[in-house]
């Protein structure tokens, strides 16, 4: 068998590399040259644990190979992965030039029976502008080729993408013939062989799938932030509710943690193009159109609570920040709150010392030197009049107290992931701010 995967990102890598990790031979392709030509040198080009020794290990073994043409990969592959990007359109629904452009060239250059795959989040009907489009080029080629088309939408989370793809929660397939099933069943084999469910079902439902896992996480988060934040209006302390709430198994205890709003490359464009196709088909997602409201409230909620500590003048304060991806292991910082929370840290004058374990280059794409940047989370403090904790990176979890109030001007933190114990931080003489708990009297 071999595959190829067209687009060389989060998703694309991570799936070319567990492919070929389990010994199938796989091409991955990317129109960005310096990507592949970096790839070729081993060079990764994202943070993500593990991939980048799987990468080379199997680059090593002859089964792993990076190129931008397009052509001659799709040419004798069995089954094609379109993983390119596809980010919200002006008015939040997907753009999807980026995978049809992949299904004219899969058109353009099959010259055997092959399997089209979207791996990528697409709204529902995709697959079927996938189908048509090969099925253009085809004529324009006046050749008959047989094809099918599927839709495997990705659930990896980034910073645990190799764990996930190895061993997955479940594997959705949407698949419109026996023939695709079977090659799609044949290929997870070694992914589902201890127990990991397989579930094959039509393509609309497929693509909906994923769009609807991502709604539903995304409504976690912003129902937890909601009720947070009104917690920190009655008295009550939202790590007490979650627990109380969480320990019903009809609830559960994950993924209900408050914070400072979702972000990262799914959830914001996942919600926005689910409600855009909500409102193609005339129905109106009352309740995605809140969990978006309350979120993009929920990004100002640290920076306003900084504000007021500081009496609604941040001129010349500095601000010490840990974290800046927008989750821990990772270094994407797309749609991240820190990337809200530091620019109207800099309009309102302040400085930003910021340190994150590996985001910094990526933040110098953002903040260039409008921040200053710290290899060291200690370093980052020296001069700061509080520490604002933006990312729960675990190395943030444990730190040394007696060394952050030495360096600190004063004893201020704002813990906006709650990884901190307020009785704990008070007993310590700490001024602690945090989400959903009214700390300050
Ligand atoms: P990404 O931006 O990291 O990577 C996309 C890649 O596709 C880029 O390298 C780009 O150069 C390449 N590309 C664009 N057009 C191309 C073309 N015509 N031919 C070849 N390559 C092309 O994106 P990503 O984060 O990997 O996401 C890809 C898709 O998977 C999106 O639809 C996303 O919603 C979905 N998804 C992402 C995640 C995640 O955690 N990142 C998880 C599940 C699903």
């Amino acid at each position: 068998m071999k595959i190829t995967i067209v687009g060389s990102g989060y998703v694309g890598l991570v799936t070319g590399a567990c492919f070929s990790e389990v010994g199938i031979d796989v091409e991955c392709v990317d129109v960005d040259r310096n990507k592949i030509e970096n790839l070729n040198k081993g060079i990764i080009p994202i943070y993500e644990p593990g991939l980048g020794e799987m990468i080379t290990r199997n680059m090593d073994k002859g089964r792993l190979r990076f190129t931008t043409n397009i052509a001659k990969a799709v040419k004798g592959c069995d089954v094609i992965f379109i993983c390119v990007g596809t980010p919200p359109d002006e008015d939040g629904s997907a753009d999807l030039k980026y995978v049809i452009q992949v299904a004219r060239d899969c058109g353009k250059y099959m010259d055997d029976y092959t399997l089209v795959v979207t791996k990528s989040t697409v709204p529902v009907g995709t697959s079927l502008k996938v189908k048509s489009a090969i099925k253009e080029e085809l004529k324009k080629r006046n050749i008959s080729i047989e094809f099918d088309i599927a839709s495997n939408p990705e659930f990896l989370k980034e910073g645990a993408a190799i764990e996930d793809f190895l061993k997955p929660d479940r594997i959705v397939v949407g698949a419109d013939s026996t023939r695709a099933e079977e090659l799609l069943r044949n290929l997870y084999k070694p992914f589902t062989l201890n127990g990991h469910p397989i579930i094959v079902m039509d393509v609309v439902s497929a693509e909906m799938t994923k769009y609807a896992a991502n709604s539903m996480l995304a409504t976690k988060i912003s129902f937890i932030n909601d009720i947070a934040n009104l917690c920190e209006i009655v008295g009550a302390d939202i790590n007490n509710v979650r627990n109380g709430i969480g320990s019903d198994g009809r609830i559960g205890n994950k993924f209900i943690y408050p914070g400072i709003g979702y972000g990262g490359s799914c959830f914001p464009k996942d919600v926005q193009a689910l409600i855009k196709t909500g409102k193609e088909y005339n129905y109106d997602l009352q309740v995605l159109k809140a969990v978006e409201a309350v979120n993009k409230k929920q990004k100002a909620v640290l920076y306003n609570k900084i504000l007021n500590y500081f009496n609604g003048d941040l001129k010349d304060k500095t601000i010490a920040i840990w974290g800046l991806s927008f989750k821990p292991q990772t270094d994407d910082m797309r749609e991240a709150p820190s990337l809200e929370i530091v620019n109207s840290l800099l309009k309102a004058g302040a400085n930003v010392k910021a340190y994150d374990p590996v985001a910094i280059n990526e933040a110098k794409h953002h903040f260039g030197d409008s921040i200053s940047y710290y290899s060291d989370q200690y370093e980052a403090l020296i001069d700061a009049d509080c520490l604002a904790v933006l990312t729960e990176w675990s190395e943030f979890k444990i730190p040394n107290f007696k060394i952050v109030q030495k360096l600190l001007n004063s004893p201020v933190v704002f813990d906006g992931r709650n990884i901190y114990d307020k009785s704990e931080m008070l007993k310590m003489g700490f001024d602690y701010i945090c989400i959903g708990i009214n700390t300050i009297k």
